[in-house]
């Protein structure tokens, strides 16, 4: 059944899908998880999640099937609700391991205008991406919004698709525009492009307007 980008020799840090589970299992709980890596056919995992360091070794196709698996567990809506709701809590969770980053981009966001504190703040944590992990993402903005370019995405990987299915990542950002720019805003964060329904490039818009 999958067809969709293959993404051969591409990985995202261990620790990483670690938080990433381990936030998981805190909304749905334990058996949750281990039905979810069931689903998937990623029984490996169960109780022997990957280790906690930044070594690129947990491949994107496997990524595809974690996501694909919340799809077909709890259905799109379903899904996209859940993996809005994990990514944030990843991003929350895992923050502290961002480390020198996160140091940077806030302190590159104490500066100029809210607006120019957040662009700042996307393209480190767009470096920050490139960097750490085999996922390639830009960022671009105009006057209404800030474009989030997924070139090469794991969430996508294998899938095929109707609709985007990159949610993972609006929570991510949804969480980092917590984390670094100000708590208190919440902005629209929407998925327009997705590699999964047959675009070259998955692009999820940041509306510049607070909600
Ligand atoms: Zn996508």
């Amino acid at each position: 059944m999958s067809s969709g980008t293959q993404n051969e020799n591409c990985f995202y840090p261990n620790r990483w899908m670690r938080i990433l589970l381990i936030s998981t299992e805190e909304i749905i709980g334990k058996n949750g998880v281990n039905s979810l890596l069931n689903l998937a056919g990623l029984p490996e995992y169960i109780g022997n999640y990957p280790p906690d360091n930044m070594k690129k070794e947990f491949p994107f196709d496997q990524v595809g099937k974690l996501q694909q698996a919340y799809w077909d567990m709890y259905g799109p809506r379903g899904a996209r609700a859940f993996a809005t709701r994990a990514g944030k809590k990843t991003l929350n969770d895992g923050v502290e391991h961002f480390g020198q980053i996160a140091k940077a981009a806030r302190a590159a966001m104490k500066i100029g205008s809210f607006e120019r504190r957040v662009s700042l703040g996307l393209q480190f944590f767009a470096k920050f991406f490139n960097q750490v992990s085999d996922q390639h993402v830009s960022v671009e903005e105009d006057d209404t919004a800030w474009y989030w370019n997924i070139h090469v995405c794991p969430m996508c990987t294998g899938r095929t698709s109707d609709s985007p299915v990159c949610y993972l990542a609006v929570g991510v950002l949804q969480g980092a525009l917590e984390n670094f720019a100000d708590a208190d805003k919440r902005y629209n964060v929407t998925p327009t492009h997705c590699i999964a329904k047959g675009d070259e490039v998955g692009v999820i818009v940041i509306e510049k307007n607070p909600m």
